[in-house]
């Protein structure tokens, strides 16, 4: 574990730089939240503790997203949360549906073996498109269009510690792409074939592949998926990333592929491979100083500094980071 402290080299809240400009300058940013109606109550409670940990004193905007018409009580429950301005907005249809060359048949007899399989969400329809939708689209939709960066919060997460910085500011200034907190090891059976079409998408585009990339942290050998990958569920990074030819390429070749249908291929590993292949690993930033919860995992900073000063609630002897590909991160 001490391993930990050697790492902790450019950490935003001790750039007193960072901390005084965060005050003045605005980054072009937004907060980017897709849920659906039936989750207003948990979405209130991440929401609390976003804006009283961090966002108050920012006022970034929120752009909430849905597949349906969000109704009049999502809308007023939500904007009464914020001083920030609020925008609501339904996902193009051709965003969240399946393209033509999808066969239906063939995908709904996968969900019904996912399901006799135990694969989480295996038989789920909407969590497919869901997944598809933060693969591939988000990034495009057009209340996004105006933005470069994001941050993304989900209902029921939960932020322990103040955070006294703007974060955007920090990626902007460094020119980060993506920042993370929690890594996981991803569940085999949901893309038996997602790192074979990665391959074959490597081979026909060689020229995309970074220099500098982050490949040895996504592989053994060099060789097979070691099935690490950063939790999507936050996010805070650079929207133009995605907008990128390779990764639209690298998108549109695993949609043509049919994985997020006929298997469950989720947002988190393909993000995770995406950055891994295209992007130079100094790109990506693990935000160590941001305590974050998505149940059943979380993320506290172990420095006694964090806890000795009254900044966070949550127990440093529950972080994941042990268990996690974080240490094979910074061993990077
Ligand atoms: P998990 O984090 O993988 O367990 O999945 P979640 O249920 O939290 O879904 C991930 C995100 O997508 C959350 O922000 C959900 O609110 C959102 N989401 C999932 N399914 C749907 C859906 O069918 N419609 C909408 N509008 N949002 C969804
Ligand atoms: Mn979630």
């Amino acid at each position: 574990r001490d391993k930990f402290f050697k790492y902790e080299y450019n950490n935003p809240y001790k750039d007193p730089e960072l901390l005084k400009n965060s005050r003045t300058i605005r980054v072009n940013a937004c907060i980017v939240v897709l849920a659906r109606n039936e989750e207003l109550y948990q979405l209130k409670s991440s929401m609390r503790q976003f804006e009283d940990r961090w966002n108050k004193k920012y006022n970034y905007p929120y752009v909430f997203l849905n597949d349906v018409e969000f109704t009049d009580k999502f809308k007023e429950q939500t904007s009464s949360f914020t001083q920030s301005e609020t925008k609501y907005a339904v996902i193009p249809k051709e965003m969240w549906s399946y393209p033509s060359w999808i066969n239906q048949t063939k995908a709904a007899e996968h969900r019904k073996k996912a399901v006799e399989d135990q694969i989480i969400y295996g038989g789920s329809e909407s969590y497919r498109h869901m997944c598809r939708f933060n693969s591939g689209f988000f990034f495009r939709h057009p209340a996004l269009l105006e933005y470069d960066y994001y941050w993304r919060l989900e209902p029921s997460v939960d932020f322990m510690c103040d955070i006294d910085y703007d974060p955007f500011l920090f990626m902007k200034k460094n020119d980060l792409y993506y920042g993370f907190t929690i890594t996981l090891y991803e569940f085999e059976n949901t893309i038996p074939t997602l790192w074979n079409t990665t391959k074959n998408f490597m081979k026909e585009y060689p020229h995309y592949i970074n220099d500098d990339n982050a490949l040895k942290w996504i592989t053994k050998d060099d060789e097979h998926y070691n099935l690490c990958h950063f939790w999507s569920n936050f996010e805070i990074a650079n929207l133009n990333f995605w907008r990128s030819e390779p990764y639209i390429k690298y998108f549109e070749y695993l949609d043509k592929e049919g994985g997020f249908f006929y298997e469950r291929w989720g947002d988190a590993p393909v993000h995770s491979i995406g950055l891994a292949l295209f992007t130079n690993k100094s790109k990506i930033h693990f935000f160590n100083d941001i305590a974050y919860s998505h149940p059943p995992y979380q993320h506290c900073p172990i420095n006694k500094d964090f806890h000795e000063s009254g900044r966070c609630h949550c127990d440093p002897g529950k972080t994941f980071d042990w268990y996690s590909c974080t240490e094979k991160w910074w061993a990077l």
